[in-house]
């Protein structure tokens, strides 16, 4: 009973902390459980990252609706379900090095953050870069860097990395960023030009990699840098 009260004070308390609590355990209930994603650790991230926070105020009340939203310079924030399911693919581990290419709002490095020691990023428009780093210093998610460059070149004085993640489609899996993959490791991209499927590759002991189709996706462009 006395640990029932506590629960429920602590509970409250959080709710009353975040009033979108509930709106946040609606999405993972019905957008992301119901299409199949079980890791813990995801939903719990997905929960957690207050999603309203990474887009822009004008389509905040959108946020936890089941689909992208604009995030300016014609860039997009993944639907949740996307995210969650990339970050389940990726299979991150608790002393995992990170890389992502695409930072955009930074809302897939703080999933990522939850679940990884440190999580490296990766965006080609500064301004996105900034404000990505900015808002995710601000809402204490310590174990993020964020550096404004090409994803294209990877982030050579950081790699290898047991975890890769690009959140922008290429026409092919960059082999810089494969080079960077720790044998063992795995990536995750969608790829393609004029359509996109969701790959997932791993690196095998011996070097080799797999690589399997998951499902058709529409995610930007991956840009060349000028
Ligand atoms: N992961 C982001 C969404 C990314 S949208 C989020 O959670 O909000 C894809 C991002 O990839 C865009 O911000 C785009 O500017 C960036 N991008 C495109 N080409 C790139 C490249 N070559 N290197 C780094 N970032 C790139």
């Amino acid at each position: 009973m006395r640990v029932e009260l506590i629960t429920l004070a602590v509970c409250c308390t959080l709710a009353a902390q975040d009033p979108l609590q509930r709106e946040r355990d609606r999405m993972v209930a019905d957008q992301i459980e119901a299409r199949g994603v079980r890791d813990g650790g995801v939903l719990r991230a997905m929960r957690a990252v207050p999603r309203h926070l990474f887009v822009p105020p004008a389509v905040a009340k959108l946020a936890y609706e089941d689909h992208p939203l604009p995030i300016g310079h014609e860039q997009t924030i993944s639907q949740p379900y996307i995210v969650a399911l990339m970050t389940e693919l990726l299979d991150v581990k608790r002393d995992s090095i990170v890389l992502e290419i695409g930072t955009g709002s930074g809302y897939q490095a703080a999933v990522l953050s939850l679940l990884a020691r440190e999580v490296y990023t990766i965006e080609l428009i500064p301004e996105l870069a900034h404000s990505a780093a900015q808002r995710l210093r601000e809402l204490g998610y310590s174990n993020v860097v964020v550096k404004t460059g090409d994803g294209y070149a990877g982030w050579p004085e950081k790699a290898p990395f047991d975890r890769i993640i690009l959140t922008a489609a290429p026409p092919e899996i960059p082999h810089t960023l494969i080079d960077q993959l720790k044998r063992g490791g795995k990536l995750v991209a969608p790829v393609g030009r004029s359509s996109q499927t969701l790959v997932l590759l791993s690196k095998r002991r011996d070097g080799t990699v797999e690589r399997k189709s998951v499902l058709p996706v529409a995610f930007v462009p991956m840009r060349p840098a000028r």
